[in-house]
This record gives C-alpha cells, structure tokens and sequence, in this order.
C-alpha cells in the first residue's frame, strides 16, 4: 500500500454510498484512476468543495491492488472549471474533454502531454471566444496521443501525398483521405477541399498562440467537423454521447 500525490483532473463522479463517492481522476503523473473518497458528500470532508466535475487538483490517494479501488486521502483545489458565462456550448465543451479522457485513456498508462491539453483547453473554454477551434485542437491531440491520428499528408490506399497545390476537393474514406487516382467515383463517402485539409494539418501543428490565427469559412468548419468527428468515432468506437450536445457555431 503506497501513498501518492498527483495533479489531477476529475472526469467522473459517482454516488458510491450515502456519504461516499467513486472519482475517475484523470492524473498527470499515473494516467486515470479510480478512487474512492470516503465522506465525499459531507459538507466537512478532507476534499473541501474540491471535487467537481472538470475541477484541477492536488490529490493524494493510497495506491491498492489493480483490482480493487485507490482511496483518496486528501484533495485540494487547484482550478475550478468556469465555462464562460452562461453559455450551454461551453459548458457542453467540457462535459466532451471529460468523456473523451475518460474514453481514451486508460488506469497506469500516463500521458503527461495529453494532461497539459486538457488543462488548456478547459482554460480556453472559459473565454467567450467560440470553443471550435480549442476543441478541434484538443481532439486531434488526444487521437495523436493514442496513436490514432489519421494522416491527413498522404492516400489511406497508396500513401502517395496529398497535395494541396491550387485546390480542388479530395475524397473522404471515413476519416482518412484518398487520391485522385485511388478515388472511386461511387465510393461511399464524400469530398472535401484540399484548404480544410490544409487547416486540419494548421491546427495539428499550431500551439496555443497560432491556433488563435487560424480562419475558415462555414463550408470548412462543417467539413472540418465532420471529418475529425469520424476520427473521434472511429478511435472510440462508437460516437461520444456529449458530442451531439455541442453546437459549433
Ligand atoms: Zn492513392
């Protein structure tokens, strides 16, 4: 039985007795665990009002064996996630960073990186600014992290580059793309333009500062969502239940 302490962001309560409550934290340092934490609905606890939804904490839990739940001994509030105000989209923002942690990952498996995404995009979703870009970002990180981006440089089939060159449209095979000699013209699926490929790729490569410089045009966004949807869907295996709750508008 070994003592440890973590920065962690809660992504899932549940009621575990009358007083008590099982978090799924999602951690920097141990990746996701499950704890429970004994007195969690008292008003005095040893976790204060640390324990919402999306909230950022220092935690110190007692590590047990793989089969059973790790108990939280003590949290404090670092951040409290604030959705900007009064807006269900932003909101709704972070109920999806939550499902999608909680779907992508899984307990021991650390991803330090995917931790700091996390914590910046919540911290985006309190700005009254427009949450489609900051999740677009957030998404394409975490499939990055699992090793599930789609390549959006080259053909799924012969894995001859895609060009952006002046433009035009590229076929669409799920959530990967296909090029013009590998295109069928009655393939199930659809077309986007070659510039929502290249913002696709933009936002894979921008880091907080030049994600905010990035524009496209209602086509592209519609284009862009349906395509990093697939991905998300396809990686997960079903489509997230938060996601037909946001409104990317
Ligand atoms: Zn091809």
């Amino acid at each position: 039985l070994s003592s440890e302490k973590a920065n962690a962001l809660v992504i899932r309560l549940a009621d575990f007795s009358e007083s008590s409550r099982v978090v799924t934290l999602f951690t920097r340092e141990f990746g996701k665990i499950s704890a429970l934490a004994k007195g969690a609905k008292r008003l005095k606890s040893a976790f204060e009002s640390g324990l919402d939804l999306l909230s950022e904490c220092r935690v110190v839990f007692l590590h047990r064996s793989s089969t059973s739940l790790d108990l939280l001994t003590e949290s404090q509030l670092q951040r409290r996630f604030q959705p900007a105000d009064g807006s269900l989209n932003h909101l709704y923002g972070g109920y999806y960073v939550a499902e999608l942690l909680n779907g992508f990952t899984e307990e021991a498996d650390p991803h330090p990186e995917l931790y700091t995404s996390a914590t910046d995009v919540l911290r985006e979703l309190s700005s009254s600014e427009s949450p489609l870009l900051p999740i677009l970002k957030f998404e394409l990180s975490i499939l990055h992290e699992i090793g599930q981006l789609p390549d959006f440089d080259s053909c799924t089939n012969c894995q001859s580059p895609i060009e952006i060159g002046s433009g035009g449209r590229v076929q669409v095979f799920r959530d990967s793309l296909l090029c013009s000699d590998c295109s069928q013209p009655n393939y199930e699926g659809q077309q986007i333009q070659l510039g929502s490929v290249a913002i696709v790729r933009r936002i894979v490569q921008s880091n907080h500062d030049t994600l905010k410089r990035i524009n496209m045009n209602k086509e592209q966004q519609q284009e862009i969502r349906r395509l990093v949807s697939a991905a998300i869907s396809h990686a997960l295996g079903r489509r997230p239940k938060t996601l037909g709750m946001l409104n990317f508008r």
